[in-house]
């Protein structure tokens, strides 16, 4: 990767930036995320924190903003953390 196209300030920043989300998820509560229009999954979200994120579909370019307090997981499809 070209470090000067990189938005962060250097490999370490963007290092501790990826091991705080990770240590972020822990506890939470993991929702799939699938596309409105085809049901293709998107992502996995953690939480439920007021977030509205820009998704891209894969499969179908479905290209719309979702509040993700809106799209949860179906009820009883949910991880399940091992503890
Ligand atoms: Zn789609």
């Amino acid at each position: 990767m070209d470090a000067r196209h990189s938005p962060f300030a250097s490999d370490a920043e963007l290092h501790r930036k990826l091991i705080e989300s990770r240590r972020s998820i822990h506890g939470l509560e993991r929702r799939a995320i699938h596309c409105p229009r085809c049901g293709y999954h998107i992502m996995d979200a953690y939480g439920h924190e007021h977030v509205v994120t820009i998704v891209k579909c894969q499969k179908c370019k479905f290209c719309e903003p979702l509040d993700l307090r809106l799209f949860r997981t179906i009820k009883g499809i949910s991880y399940k953390p091992n503890k």
